[in-house]
Order: structure tokens, then sequence, then C-alpha cells
């Protein structure tokens, strides 16, 4: 099957030369194990840290070897007798056409819950992030004004939702086109949302929010987070989320200009990864399914066709290709 590997550590922006797509064996399988031919797959911000050398919260890819990352597939042989051919599967080996897979390291899907892109955005690890992030980093509460940074991608685009449906007195998004920002406004019930290339964000943002923001939910750091830091109110609180305009930065960007505000106005300044939010996943999901049937979440997912796409995908991705959550569909 074919196989997308690291062929070379990149500095700063990722080119399609980091990646090779080669053919390869596909490995036998084992006691536990099953085979599984990929479906759809994720590309994810924190792929570009793994592309590093450097050891961070999940360990560096190898090079010369396949990447990996979120994707569902279909069992097309077992060797676990929890796992049947046919089933469809949540797994951590994407970035290939076939997979073998410890039992213990794939979910089973419902088939009839959801598409099986779904478990790879509103139902999977970024619903998750958006879900656990806003109601328990962040601690919202109903009445807080919000304002979302990359709020038209993955993350973001459900943060905002979340605001909206927990009574949000108010939700602000930030995104980087008009068509994002009207997106966020005509179809998602943002009740403002800007640019951030028309013009500097703490000016646009203190016309969307004039009162100030109770929540920051930040997805993307630098600017940003210095104008949330301006326009927050006393008790504020801001989570770091991400900070995606610095990923491909080949030095260290400076710091928050504007940190002290953190300190007149008792700001809570809370970094976080979902896997610390494991305990709210089965909640997560009772919800976020409950508001999907209720029709008052939106989602959407930009999928590219093709594995031998997927490096492409992956840095068009980083510089706002995507609307929703970006996607490699594998085979049909
Ligand atoms: P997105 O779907 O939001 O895709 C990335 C988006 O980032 C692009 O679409 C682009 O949109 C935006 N972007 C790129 N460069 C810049 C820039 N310089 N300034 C502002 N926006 C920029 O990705 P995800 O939803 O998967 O991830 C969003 C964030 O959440 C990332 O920072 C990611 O690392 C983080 N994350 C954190 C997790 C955690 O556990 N803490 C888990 C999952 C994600 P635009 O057109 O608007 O520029």
């Amino acid at each position: 099957g074919t196989e997308v590997r690291l062929a070379a550590r990149p500095d700063g922006w990722p080119t399609l030369e980091n990646f090779s797509v080669v053919r390869a064996e596909v490995p036998a399988v084992g006691a536990g194990q099953v085979l599984v031919r990929n479906l759809v797959m994720s590309v994810d911000p924190y792929m570009r840290g793994r592309m590093n050398n450097m050891r961070s919260y999940v360990p560096p890819f190898a090079l010369g070897k396949a990447l990996e990352g979120d994707a569902v597939g279909e069992v097309i042989a077992s060797k676990s007798p929890g796992l049947a051919v046919g089933d469809l599967v949540l797994h951590r080996l994407g970035w290939r056409e076939f997979a073998v897979v410890g039992a213990a390291g794939a979910v089973r899907l419902d088939r009839g819950h959801a598409p099986p892109a779904a478990y790879l955005g509103v139902l999977g690890m970024t619903g998750h992030t958006a879900y656990a992030g806003l109601l328990h980093a962040a601690r919202f509460c109903a009445g807080d004004v919000v304002f979302v940074s990359g709020a038209a991608g993955a993350v973001g685009s459900l943060a905002g939702q979340v605001a909206r449906v927990r009574g949000a007195a108010k939700v602000v998004g930030s995104a980087g086109s008009a068509e994002k920002a009207a997106w966020l406004t005509e179809e998602l019930g943002f009740d403002a949302a800007f640019n951030y290339k028309d013009g500097p964000v703490l000016e646009q943002l203190a016309k969307a929010a004039p009162e100030g923001i109770d929540v920051y939910f930040d997805n993307v750091g630098g600017e940003h987070l210095d104008a949330a830091l301006v326009m927050a109110r006393m008790g504020a609180r801001i989570v770091l989320c991400g900070a995606i305009s610095q990923y491909n930065d080949t030095v260290p960007a400076a710091g928050p200009r504007n940190l002290l505000q953190a300190i007149g106005k008792g700001i809570t300044l809370r970094g976080f990864l979902v896997g610390q939010y494991d305990g709210v996943k089965d909640q997560f999901l009772t919800d976020m399914s409950g508001w999907l049937t209720e029709g008052r979440i939106t989602h959407r997912e930009t999928v590219v066709r093709g594995l031998e796409n997927a490096p492409a995908a992956f840095i068009d991705m980083m510089r706002g290709a995507n609307i929703g959550k970006m996607l490699v569909n594998i085979a049909d």
C-alpha cells in the first residue's frame, strides 16, 4: 500500500520535499491486531511540532518512517476477538492506505451514528478540544462575552458555537478571509466576526466588543493574544489552546506585549491539552451528539482527495485553505 513518510525535517515552513509518498509492504497481522483499510485521515497543526526533532508532549515523527495521526478505516482482516471484518474503527495510524493496529489502539465506531469524517472533527479530538477548552479550561459561564480566534477552523468554529449554545452574551470570532467571517455570522450564529487581515486585531476587536471580553479562546497567539489582553474585562479567562501564528517561526516569537494587563485585571491565563480532559469525553460526546441532532451546532469539513495529496493538505491547512476541519479522503 501507499504511505507518506517524513523525508526531511523542515526548518520554518514545511514544503512538499519534507515528505515522500512511497509504496510499502503491509506488515503481517499478528495476534490481537487488525488490518485496517483507511478511508479518511486528519491533518492537524500539532503535527508540525512532531516534524521537529524535539521531544514535547508527543514524540517526534521518525525520519524515513510513515507519519501518524487520527484516521478512520474499515477492518479487512482480524486476529482480535473484539473486532470483526467490516467494523469501522478510529485509530492513530493515518498517513497510509493500510494500517496494522493493535486492538487496544482501535475504537470501534457505530456505523449508523455519524459519517466517518465526523469522528475526526466535530465528534473527535477537535470537538473535544473546543468543548473542554471552553467549558472546563476557560470555566465559561452563561452571560460571558467570548472571543475566539482561528474561528473558522475545526476547533474555533465549534468553541464559538458551544459558547452560543450555552448562553454567551456575545460571541466574536476572527478568521483570515471575508468568506470565513461571513460563514461565522451567517451560518454559525456568531454575533460578530472580522477578517484579521483587514487591519489591526485590536481595532477590529474593540469595534466588535466595545464592552470588553470575559473569555478569550486563543488558537493563534501573537497579535491576537495582545489584543485580547487589552480588551479583557476584570477576571477574564484566557485559554491558550494553540499558537498557530508561531508554529513555523525559525526564531522564538517575543512574548505578549500587554501581559501587564493580566495583573490589574486579575486575568487567568491557562494553557491546556485536550488529553487532560479525558474525564469529560463521554459528557462531550453526549452533549455534542445532542446538539447535532437538534440542529444547534453546524460543522463543516474541507476534504482533499487522495493520500498522495495529504502533504499539500497539511501545508495548506496551516495557510488557511480550510473552512472547518481539514481532512484527506483516502478511499470511499
Ligand atoms: P484549524 O482548522 O483552525 O486550521 C488552522 C487554521 O489556522 C487555518 O485554517 C488558518 O485560518 C489559521 N491560521 C494559520 N496561520 C495563522 C496566523 N498567522 N494567524 C491567525 N490564524 C492563522 O486547526 P485546528 O482547529 O485543528 O487547530 C486550531 C488550534 O488549536 C491550533 O493552534 C492547534 O494547535 C490547537 N489545538 C490544540 C489542542 C490542545 O489540546 N491544546 C488540540 C487541537 C488543536 P485563517 O484563514 O483564519 O488564517
